[in-house]
């Protein structure tokens, strides 16, 4: 398959994402992969643009990712952090001396006028990715969280106090106004598109930013292929991070069921774990069991190969 026979558009944010967007990143020929990526955990720290959910993409994608920690970049060294700390400087946001160069140069080249995607793009080329990366948007869009100790920013929230605070409430401030990226909504509305697939991310923070964009909710629900969406829960639990706590404190139930029901606006096929067969039974939406878990590279490209698969199989 090549672009011209189809190509695949892929939501994502953070880490659970990358590893499916890696995987179809393999099985897709080259110039059949477009990856979106989640703008809203975005945010200014020291005098620099960081972009938490697009550099984990770039360094996934590159194999330059952190497997011991789980985030930053392979091999990293930790000069500036523990120089910076010497000074009394902030340091409960780590950057990595590798890392950091990515943020500067962002920095640098936003200020000289470069959008956030010109930019991305260059990266991702540079850094040898084939697939196509954007961000949702090149406007502004930062999640807050509504917690019972206020509203917080996000990384304040994600990362300086641990996912700890009970959340109430999630917005998205600048989605409103925001305009999607135009290739994002041309590659929606493309009759070459053959599948969207929206990554195992977090619902309520990785993937409902880029959904709260205008326009992309109904692009979704008009799209000419398939809408796929792979669960990040397993077993009831998320295999990472905040989604289940999230989704107990917003009043949802907490299984698999619960992330179909959230998209089913625009959902046409549902990827769950074979551990939560008994909870997906009643869905509306068709389900296709799989072993979900990506531990190797062989486990991402299999999940990805059986997304492409499923997703060939339905008839819209
Ligand atoms: P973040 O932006 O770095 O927090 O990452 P994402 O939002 O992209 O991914 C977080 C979600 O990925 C969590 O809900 C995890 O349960 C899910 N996740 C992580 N690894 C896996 C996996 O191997 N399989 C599945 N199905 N979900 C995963």
């Amino acid at each position: 398959m090549s672009r011209q026979d189809g190509f695949v558009l892929a939501l994502s944010g953070g880490v659970g994402g990358a590893k499916l967007a890696l995987g179809l990143s393999r099985v897709l020929p080259a110039d059949a992969l477009t990856i979106v990526a989640n703008t809203g955990d975005d945010f200014e720290h020291l005098g620099l643009a960081i972009s938490p959910d697009l550099d984990t993409l770039l360094y996934t994608l590159s194999g330059q990712d952190n497997p011991e920690l789980g985030w930053g970049r392979r091999g990293e060294t930790w000069n500036f952090m523990a120089a910076l700390e010497a000074l009394g400087g902030d340091t409960w946001f780590r950057l990595g001396d590798g890392d950091l160069a990515t943020h500067v140069e962002r920095t640098r080249r936003l200020r000289a006028g470069e959008s956030l995607s010109a930019i991305s793009d260059d990266f991702r080329r540079r850094l040898g990715i084939a697939a196509r990366l954007l961000p949702m948007s090149d406007d502004k869009v930062r999640t807050r969280l509504r917690t019972e100790e206020g509203w917080l920013d996000f990384q304040d929230y994600f990362v300086r106090l641990r996912c700890a605070p009970v959340i109430c409430e999630l917005a998205f401030v600048g989605s409103e106004t925001a305009r999607p990226l135009p290739d994002f909504i041309a590659a929606l509305a493309d009759p070459l598109l053959s599948a969207v697939v929206i990554c195992p991310s977090n619902p309520f923070i990785s993937i409902d930013p880029i959904l709260a964009v205008p326009g992309i909710r109904a692009a979704l629900r008009d799209c000419p292929a398939p809408v796929v969406a792979v669960s990040p829960i397993i077993g009831g639990k998320a295999v990472k991070g905040p989604t289940a706590k999230m989704m107990g404190e917003l009043g949802m139930p907490v299984d698999a069921a619960t992330v179909a029901h959230h998209y089913c606006d625009f959902l046409d096929l549902y990827i769950a774990d074979e551990e939560d067969a008994a909870a997906v039974e009643c869905l509306d939406v068709p389900v296709v069991l799989a072993r979900t878990l990506m531990q190797s590279l062989a486990d991402r490209e299999e999940l990805a190969r059986t997304v492409l698969a499923a997703a060939a199989r339905v008839r819209k």
